[in-house]
């Protein structure tokens, strides 16, 4: 049987990841004492309290059953409270409120309630790949755009064509940023609530790092600022602050009218998260600030680490406020795909060529903190035997 994939696969951007996931694997497979900064996952497990509270809910036959779309009210009530105490939202947990497989899932789902084809939409570039594919499996276009180190990497709004913009239904914004490490304050949310407004564009807001702040910056919520719920919505995701990607539990936030649009998507897609896994859920929401205390001071110390070694070694590279990446300057003879390279062959460590990220993200290669701080100390050792001696 000859295969012939559908057009929106074929509208994909190239995986760039592939040259290195090969070379990676070689490495691996040649014994070498590989050091990955490439992961976007925490390397720490779900902390106790999490797993004891799955493991006691299993054994309930009652949650072995299909769930609710719209998932536990307990867990909705739970994610209100905690958007309340960590942001001073209000949400009303029945209508404000909608519990994902994971914001992934969300972010790639929302552009087929609202997006038709030919629709268009605004994306940020370097981004989440999601961004893009959600809005081409919809039969959409992406306008890009680019976030630059002259704008600390937020979207200018001001030179978006009013014409794009007026086509624009959608835009995706992520703060704090993966790739970047950039985290964005209240006067860049006023202004996209202002945008959103003059052409009548939904805002999806993603705020999986916002937990992640260091030296006492607290990341805020699009949802804080005056207007934002008439646009827009926002993703938020267990994911990263509790050590919790395996588990696939996230929400959508915010205006009622569009949370309903993405709900109506996913009742026909998918059957709620396991209830389980939801009742573990609001154990972690509980205790959300204990958690992120211990987990803040380990990224805060493997940071360091991995950005005063370099950065005395000789390599400019940012202290990002927020996240767990850092987005490295190629150093000069290099672009992405070839640094990547040269410090998987020279140091034996994986970093993420920037460009895969999109190609505003050409020029860069992204660091991971998701291994220990000996490692990290290993790896800024090589990396300047490597380029710095
Ligand atoms: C990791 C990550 C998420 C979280 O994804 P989940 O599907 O909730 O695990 C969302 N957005 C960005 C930008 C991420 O890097």
């Amino acid at each position: 049987m000859k295969v012939d994939y559908a057009d929106r696969l074929k509208q994909l951007p190239p995986y760039l990841f592939e040259e290195i996931d090969k070379a990676k694997q070689k490495a691996i497979d040649e014994g070498r004492p590989i050091i990955d900064l490439g992961v976007g996952d925490p390397d720490t497990p779900t902390p106790d309290i999490v797993i004891k509270k799955l493991q006691e809910a299993v054994l309930d036959p009652s949650t072995h059953q299909y769930a609710l779309n719209r998932g536990l009210s307990e867990l909705r009530s739970e994610m209100a409270k905690w958007y309340k105490s960590r942001f001073d939202v209000d949400l009303d947990p029945d209508t404000e409120i909608l519990p994902l497989l994971g914001s992934k899932e969300g972010i790639a789902h929302v552009p087929l309630a609202f997006i038709n084809p030919g629709d268009e939409a605004l994306v940020p570039n370097p981004g989440y790949p999601p961004y893009n594919s959600g809005v081409i499996f919809a039969g959409g276009k992406v306008n890009f755009m680019p976030l630059l180190k002259e704008n600390s990497f937020l979207p200018d709004l001001d030179v978006i064509d009013p014409e794009v913009a007026g086509r624009c239904k959608l835009m995706h914004i992520n703060y704090p940023n993966n790739p970047t490490g950039a985290v964005c304050d209240e006067a860049f949310y006023e202004k996209v609530v202002a945008f959103a407004k003059k052409y009548d564009i939904i805002v999806c807001s993603d705020v999986a790092y916002t937990e992640m702040g260091f030296d006492g910056y607290k990341p805020i919520s699009f949802l804080e600022v005056n207007g934002a719920k008439d646009v827009g919505i926002e993703f938020h995701s267990l994911s990263k602050t509790f050590n919790m990607t395996g588990w696939r539990v996230a929400m959508a936030v915010g205006n009622a009218e569009l949370l309903n649009g993405l709900a109506k998507v996913k009742a026909n897609i998918d059957s709620g998260i396991f209830t389980a896994v939801q009742v573990a859920s609001i154990e972690a929401l509980k205790n959300a600030e204990a958690i992120k205390e211990k987990m803040n001071k380990i990224y805060t110390e493997r940071r360091d680490v991995l950005v005063n070694g370099l950065r005395e070694a000789g390599w400019d590279v940012p202290r990002p406020r927020a996240t767990f990446y850092i987005w490295a300057p190629v150093l000069e003879g290099y672009d992405s795909t070839s640094m990547s390279k040269a410090i998987l062959e020279k140091a034996d460590i994986i970093a993420t060529p920037g460009n895969g990220f999109g190609e505003s993200g050409e020029g860069y290669v992204r660091m991971t903190l998701t291994v220990d701080k000996e490692k990290l100390s290993e790896a800024v050792d090589r990396l300047k035997k490597a380029f710095f001696s």
